[in-house]
């Protein structure tokens, strides 16, 4: 993987490497953020007016004198357990949830508002964005790449955003108040309140987005090591973010009492991990989608996230309410997909696709062919490629590709990037390294194939950094063989069967049958990930 990617699909990262130590300690490159030629020029439509004069945010954003981030401002985003956060990598609100808070509250509220000022600040203490953005700054620090400097890349050379954004900064700067509908059609929402409904079992992710994950952890494939106890509380968690939370308050767990108050029992791990259950009450009485049709005129965009959206019925039921107001035509959806289902009973995004402004399908693709078959298992290669060509022919979608790179990933991901350069109909191709579980982060892979695959990311120093990485400390990189083999087993003898050895054979040298392990907590044991492991 020699050659350079073309800029159209770089727009998020890589291509960063004059880094420059931001105000939270992370290593930023800014040099790509209001870089575009057009929006200097006063005679394009995108010109803005001194645009990267002293004190604008831009101008402060771009030379780190604040720790600027625009998503906190645009988005509304609701995890799959109901909690709200800034955004999918952001910590989630401890008090408000799908159950207490409505949208607007939420965007309107103390927390967000607190992140908001310590953004434009250049004197703050970052007490709050600490808190919520600690993901992005651990991001800047390990890698020099987060979600936040991805976005920043990708927004600030969005003309039409970022006056709207500036637009909203300004309103807040004068009232003192942040209020959502400022910037006009600005927004993008992003709610995970339709159920985790998933047709694919991929082995990095966690289990509370796919039903079908939980399915063949319900059969035994599972480890406890990785991904904790599998015990009643945790059962019990996966059936509450399973749930389609859209309306909330009619779910079968729902009691009214006599005063006409709405209760629903709760596993209290949700919200305080002591496993008691607990009666919550449900105020948020209004659903998720009404909500939403509400704020239409000042939507941009909305991101479909799943399980797997195109699967979900449910969340049809908001494009045909959009549809039926007349916004659907002003209004982008996104959708995070596995692209091997486009039709969901008696749904098929293909009849919706015309009805939007844009519509961009964004597929985890993190592997080629067999690699990305044995990662996401139950998916097919070519039915992914046709269902990305059967997009490409709509004027009005972008296809791209965004992948998860992790343990297994990481030793073919620039396959990916070769395929994308050889198929210039994807536009843009972007990915986020793994977090959690732990066990499957890139740097506990063995020593060796770590340092192969270094010359193999030239130009991608996130990816270069993370390869780089010592292995997380006392975890037993034979626990991620264990629960690789234990799926393989699983899948023997159905078309979903594959063997971890025939995919990464560059792996098999680094495994030790059980019977042949040394016993735990000894100095060789210690040992597992350094270059005396064998
Ligand atoms: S800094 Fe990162 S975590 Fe915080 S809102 Fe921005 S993208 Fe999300």
């Amino acid at each position: 993987m020699s050659k350079e990617l073309p800029k159209h699909m770089t727009k998020g990262g890589p291509g960063d490497h004059t880094f420059k130590t931001s105000l939270l300690g992370g290593k930023v490159d800014t040099t790509a953020w209001f870089a575009e030629d057009h929006m200097f020029d006063p005679n394009t439509y995108d010109y803005i007016d001194n645009l990267l004069d002293e004190g604008t945010i831009a101008k402060k954003a771009k030379d780190q004198e604040i720790f600027f981030c625009d998503i906190p401002f645009t988005q509304v985003y609701m995890e799959i357990d109901g909690n709200y956060q800034a955004c999918c990598f952001a910590k989630s609100s401890k008090k408000h949830n799908v159950l207490n808070t409505s949208l607007v509250d939420w965007m309107h509220g103390k927390e967000l508002n607190k992140v908001r000022s310590e953004m434009l600040d250049p004197n703050s203490k970052f007490k709050q964005v600490k808190k919520t953005c600690q993901r992005c700054i651990a991001d800047e620090k390990r890698y020099g790449r987060s979600r936040r400097t991805a976005c920043m890349k990708i927004h600030s050379n969005a003309p039409d955003y970022w006056k709207k954004v500036v637009q909203m900064v300004k309103m807040m700067e004068a009232s003192g108040e942040y209020n959502m509908m400022d910037g006009g059609r600005i927004l993008e929402i992003q709610l995970k309140v339709y159920g985790s409904e998933c047709n694919l079992d991929c082995y990095m992710c966690v289990h509370a987005n796919s039903t079908i994950r939980q399915k063949v952890a319900d059969e035994g494939v599972w480890n406890d090591r990785i991904f904790l106890k599998y015990s009643k509380i945790a059962k019990e968690k996966l059936r509450w973010v399973t749930k389609d939370k859209n309306e909330i308050y009619n779910d079968e767990d729902v009691e009214i009492d006599k005063d006409g108050v709405i209760y629903i029992q709760l596993d209290k791990g949700n919200l305080k991990n002591d496993g008691v259950a607990k009666k919550v009450e449900v105020t948020n009485t209004e659903s998720m989608v009404e909500q939403t049709v509400a704020l239409a005129p000042y939507i941009r965009s909305i991101k479909i996230i799943g399980g797997e959206p195109l699967i979900m019925k449910k969340h049809y039921e908001l494009l045909d309410r959009l549809i039926e107001i007349d916004e659907a035509k002003n209004i982008m959806i996104k959708y995070q997909t596995n692209l091997t289902e486009t039709k969901a009973g008696k749904h098929n995004i293909f009849k919706y696709i015309p009805e939007f402004k844009l519509v961009s399908m964004v597929a985890s693709v993190d592997g080629v062919g067999k690699t990305i078959e044995y990662m996401r298992r139950r998916c097919s290669w070519d039915k992914i490629v046709d269902n990305a060509k059967l997009c490409d022919e709509y004027d009005n979608v972008d296809v791209d590709f965004n992948g998860l790179v992790s343990f297994l990933s990481v030793m073919r991901f620039y396959e990916v990037i070769d395929w994308c350069l050889a198929n210039p109909f994807i536009d843009q191709i972007n990915w986020a390294m793994l977090e959690t579980p732990p066990h499957l982060r890139v740097n506990n892979l063995p020593e060796k194939i770590k340092k192969d695959l270094i010359p193999k990311y030239e130009g991608w120093p996130d990816i270069q950094d993370a390869l780089r990485m010592p292995p997380e400390k006392n975890l037993d990189m034979l626990e991620v063989f264990d629960y690789l083999l234990k799926a393989d087993e699983y899948y023997k003898g159905t078309k979903w069967e594959m063997n971890l050895f025939d995919v990464f054979p560059e792996l098999e040298e680094y495994y030790i049958p059980k019977e042949n392990r040394p016993a735990s907590n000894t100095p060789y044991k210690r040992n597992l990930y350094g270059t005396d492991y064998r």
